[in-house]
């Protein structure tokens, strides 16, 4: 049944846009290590990690911060803000591994995968490193100004060699390996992952200049589109932008999109490690657009955000589904959202206004789509056809999260102004890779809500 809702969902065109990043991967071995402790000196290394530099600005950073990690075994992320350093790494390092990073990124070859008619994906910054993680399909298409006019090429035919990058190196690591820190032998006790994070001045979340009088003819030509990346808006420029510019760029991006077509846009949230940050996103961008998909942290979050800690501080304490229905019919309200989506571990929820156009039997079809789309990817690693639906569907719905429905229903009389439905997630006990899952199932919720209002003359 809901195969058929995903058939027609891949009858739309979807613009997405910002962010993208080449993630490269690399599985460390004692002998690695050891080259690269040995290259600066087991006294030079441990006295840095004494230090503990909170960014990695030099390779010596890298390796304390690295070592120190693999003695813990504890996985952690350090950004990295010297752009001089991607020669050094690519110099020392073989990666095993390189795959699309970046929300839109991995929206993009998803859709792209499923035979969506027309997937057009913008990131301000393609390298050839970058524009080769695109899928070589003929529906994937990046927007460019060709002699004053908008024309679309793949994006392999697009690149600009000399854009900025933004590489996140991944170091994935097993429990058991061992290497030696001068007189020491270290055992790594936990198998993980330390991520070396981009984080440069060059990259920004924008539409370039050129491209902006074309928003209104992309937003004509697409069902709708998917905005991810305002996580990666700093507060600060040194050249004297900041984070208001980029963000009073972005509200004028929806609105042009939205010029000759009232296109649905999805904007999908992020979390946002600094308050005053998160709090410019939500108050400028949640109000331009139609929807928005979060995670179960991220509501906690917005709520906070949007000034209720007490119940903010419920939902990360508790996490009981009342909670979450009460937090999500707040932000729908205050925001004036038409739908909000909520993705958790073992459950997907919906919550519309009551006029919303569809039913909830369409809505919780609409989160079934997303939920099996994930699972699917779970299972795969990568969803590559269509036909790669068909595994998700064997992925049964997740019993605490049935237990979870049946609770929800009891309470739902509460809800009387609004549309509220849940499913149950089809989690995978084993999966491949759990990275992208989020951004799938928001991807294929979205489009299949489009599909739906499109069947109802609703869009
Ligand atoms: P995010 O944290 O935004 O990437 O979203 C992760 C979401 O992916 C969770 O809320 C779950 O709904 C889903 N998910 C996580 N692990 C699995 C799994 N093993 N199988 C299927 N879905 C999963």
């Amino acid at each position: 049944m809901n195969a058929r809702l995903l058939d027609e969902a891949r009858d739309l065109s979807i613009y997405t846009a910002y962010n993208t990043n080449v993630d490269a991967i690399v599985y460390l071995n004692g002998g690695i290590v050891q080259r690269l402790v040995d290259e600066f000196g087991a006294d030079a290394v441990k006295k840095r990690i004494d230090e503990y530099p909170r960014e990695i600005d030099e390779p010596l950073d890298f390796v304390a911060r690295l070592v120190h990690a693999l003695k813990t075994g504890k996985p952690m992320a350090v950004p990295l803000v010297n752009e001089n350093l991607h020669t050094w790494f690519d110099d020392h390092f073989d990666y095993d591994v390189e795959r699309m990073g970046g929300q839109a990124g991995i929206i993009a070859n998803l859709l792209a995968s499923l035979d969506f008619k027309r997937v057009i994906v913008y990131t301000p910054h393609l390298t050839g490193r970058q524009a080769g993680l695109f899928l070589d399909r003929p529906n994937l298409l990046f927007p460019v100004v060709d002699g004053g006019r908008l024309a679309f090429r793949h994006p392999r035919e697009a690149y600009r060699e000399n854009d900025p990058i933004k590489v996140n190196r991944i170091f994935e690591f097993r429990a058991g390996m061992t290497f030696k820190l001068g007189s020491e032998t270290i055992t790594v006790p936990f198998s993980g992952r330390f991520i070396v994070s981009s984080r440069f001045e060059s990259i920004r979340i924008y539409t370039e200049p050129a491209l902006r009088p074309f928003l209104p003819e992309i937003g004509e030509e697409v069902d709708g589109a998917i905005l991810s990346g305002y996580q990666g808006i700093k507060l600060r420029y040194s050249d004297g932008k900041d984070a208001n510019h980029y963000l009073k760029m972005a509200k004028e991006d929806i609105m042009l999109l939205k010029r000759r077509k009232d296109v649905k846009v999805h904007l999908e949230f992020a979390s946002i490690q600094n308050r005053a940050l998160r709090k410019k996103v939500i108050y400028n961008l949640f109000p331009m657009v139609d929807s928005v998909g979060m995670d179960e942290s991220e509501i906690a979050y917005v709520l906070n955000a949007l000034g209720y800690p007490k119940l903010s501080e419920r939902i990360f304490t508790y996490n009981r589904i009342e909670d979450s229905v009460l937090g999500g019919k707040i932000i729908l309200d205050e925001m004036n959202l038409e739908i909000l989506q909520i993705h958790t571990i073992y459950y997907l929820m919906y919550i519309t206004l009551k006029d919303n156009p569809l039913t909830e039997e369409e809505l919780r079809k609409s989160l079934e789509v997303g939920t099996t789309l994930a699972a699917a990817r779970a299972s795969l690693g990568e969803v590559k056809s269509p036909q790669d639906y068909r595994v998700g569907m064997n992925v049964p719905f997740n019993e605490r999260g049935e237990y979870v429905k049946l609770r929800f229903e009891e309470a739902k009389r509460r809800t009387r102004e609004y549309k509220v439905v849940i499913t149950p997630t089809r989690l995978v006990k084993k999966p491949v890779s759990t990275v992208g899952l989020g951004d799938t199932i928001s991807a294929g919720a979205f489009t299949s809500y489009l599909a739906l209002l499109r069947e109802r003359g609703a869009l």
